[in-house]
């Protein structure tokens, strides 16, 4: 029974090195889906602020043309206004420049408040991208890195596999084997150390004596009747012989 029980060790060992595999493994691509999230959320920012920005140029560009085109009209329209014969023409010539001038005077106004507001987005796009765009590469590199890893764990699990059919030809007894599987596919590990107060260290449950004699007599398998595993006793099984 001790060399079974030692091979079962074994199994459990490969096994626990498997699971860690596996759990990394399951990891990634919750960390990938974040990461890659995250880099979206920070580009948006950096698109959304830029966009601001063309949008207040655009407003801009065309107050700044209409006040430039509706001068040039007061200008020529001032120039006419001498050569006016009748005084009625003359008001309403009068009376339209003033209209041409209150409407530059509006837009003027609006530019004053946007160019401001303009200066300040430029100023907020160049921190955002000083404090983003070094992040998003660092992402960007452990995404590449992530799916590497992610590569790397896949031959690593077929080796780990492969070592797993290996250690299970150690075991003759394959009623004690198909135990040991049937407990490992619903619990890990799939064996129990049994300390010096009859207790399964891994589910506490108080062995009576008999059933740790029998272990430590090493005729046959037994298991825990809290949590079903196969039970061991450490210091049994480092005895020689
Ligand atoms: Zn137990």
């Amino acid at each position: 029974m001790k060399e079974t029980l030692l091979s079962l060790l074994k199994l459990a060992e490969i096994d626990g090195r498997i699971n860690k595999l596996k759990d990394e493994q399951d990891e990634i691509p919750r960390q990938v889906k974040d990461d890659s999230q995250d880099i979206i959320t920070r580009q948006d920012l950096i698109e959304k602020t830029s966009r601001d920005i063309t949008e207040k140029e655009l407003t801009k560009k065309t107050l700044t043309d209409f006040i430039q085109e509706k001068n040039q009209w007061v200008t020529s329209r001032e120039d006419l206004v001498k050569d006016i014969k009748t005084n009625k023409e003359y008001q309403a010539a009068l009376k339209e420049v003033a209209t041409a001038k209150k409407e530059i005077k509006d837009k003027e106004t609006a530019l004053q408040g946007l160019v401001p507001d303009l200066e300040a987005k430029v100023t907020e796009l160049a921190k955002i991208k000083d404090e983003n765009t070094p992040i998003i590469d660092t992402l960007k590199s452990k995404i590449l890195q992530y799916k590497l890893r992610f590569e790397d764990l896949k031959l690593e699990l077929a080796k780990t596999r492969q070592e797993r059919s290996e250690a299970k030809k150690n075991i003759t007894n394959k009623d004690i084997l198909n135990y040991y599987e049937k407990i490992h596919t619903r619990i890990e590990p799939a064996i129990a150390k049994v300390d010096n107060n009859c207790i399964c260290t891994e589910c506490g449950t108080h062995l009576l004596p008999q059933t740790y004699n029998l272990v430590a007599v090493g005729k046959e398998i037994q298991t825990c009747n809290g949590c079903k595993r196969i039970i061991y006793i450490e210091e049994i099984l480092a005895e020689a012989g």
